[in-house]
């Protein structure tokens, strides 16, 4: 493989040479053993609604690898996805992101989480009880828990993913579906799947201020969640003319570098501290 830095200097590894199998296998070794020696993180990445309301706190893994320094999360999730690990990975980010929903409501910072999760978590049996069971475990109510899905799930067994998500939502947890847009995102998907919230992919964000036809889909895929009842969030929000124009389209929430990029737990909390009580604004009186 080959190191190069990112541009904080820390080292990212190199995927091109990835479908190389013995390296494969290596780097899925290496993620059993770093789940088991608790060396993956969780960063948080707040949303926040137009208002300055913080909705929630997306956790997002994180993964420095001994050697190659900073794996991508799609480079080992697609690992952990093919390889039978995944499960394990999601009881990892569950436990650890539940543990810290705790901890913040212990210090009066009741802030949601969500979680991703993979559609092979959604066709694990027992999914749903394993979900409750942590919830219980960890004494966090299920309205603090979210968990975010694609479109995905429904390609294996649709019945079976929507009794799953179902069984999640009878017991009080709320659904995200993620990365709208570029899936097959059909509004039979949207019928099916038991959803409180949208979120609209970054790469039709990224270019909302500038290129009309993401402005329309944005403007479209709004309506639509809106008049089935859902929330939108966009997500991959940079810069302040995105911001105005999501808030003039009627968008509810955004998450972004604008906002906050994802940050390890002490600067989150210290980060939900300093703008719990007021939220955040673009432009904050000076501290
Ligand atoms: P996602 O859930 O759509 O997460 C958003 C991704 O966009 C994150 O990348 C985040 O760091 C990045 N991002 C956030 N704001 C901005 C922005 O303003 N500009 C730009 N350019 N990027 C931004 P990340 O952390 O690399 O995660 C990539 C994907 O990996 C996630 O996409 C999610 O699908 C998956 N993932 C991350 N953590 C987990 C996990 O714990 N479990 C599972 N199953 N998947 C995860
Ligand atoms: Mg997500
Ligand atoms: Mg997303
Ligand atoms: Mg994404």
């Amino acid at each position: 493989y080959q190191a190069k830095r990112d541009r904080t200097g820390v080292e990212v590894y190199e995927s091109k040479r990835d479908s190389n199998t013995p390296d494969r296998l290596g780097l899925l070794g290496d993620l059993r053993r770093a789940l088991d020696a608790h060396e993956v993180e969780l960063h948080y990445q707040p949303k926040v609604r137009f208002d300055g309301h913080v909705a929630g706190l997306e956790a997002l893994v994180r993964w420095v690898h001994p050697d190659r320094g900073r794996v991508p999360p799609d480079e080992f999730i697609a690992i952990a996805e093919s390889s039978g690990l995944m499960p394990h990975l999601t009881e990892y980010v569950l436990d650890t992101a539940l543990a810290q929903v705790a901890k913040w409501r212990a210090q009066g910072l009741k802030v949601p989480v969500a979680v991703n999760v993979s559609p092979r978590d959604v066709h694990t049996p027992g999914f749903a009880g394993s979900v409750a069971a942590r919830l219980a475990r960890h004494g966090v109510p299920a309205g603090a828990l979210q968990l975010e899905i694609t479109e995905h799930v429904l390609l294996e067994d649709p019945q079976r993913a929507a009794d799953t998500l179902a069984g999640l939502t009878d017991h009080g947890v709320r659904m995200s579906l993620d990365d709208f847009g570029t899936g097959y995102s059909s509004l039979v998907h949207l019928r099916r799947l038991p959803v409180s919230e949208l979120k609209i992919d970054r790469s039709f964000v990224a270019r909302l201020a500038v290129d009309t036809e993401d402005a329309e889909i944005v403007r479209c895929t709004v309506d639509l969640a809106h008049s089935l009842g859902l929330l939108v969030v966009a997500e991959g929000v940079e810069d302040d003319e995105t911001w105005e124009r999501l808030r003039d389209l009627g968008c509810d929430a955004v998450q972004g570098w604008l906002v906050a990029a994802a940050m390890p737990p002490q600067e989150a909390t210290a980060w939900l501290r300093a703008r719990g009580e007021r939220g955040w604004h673009r432009t904050r009186p000076a501290d």
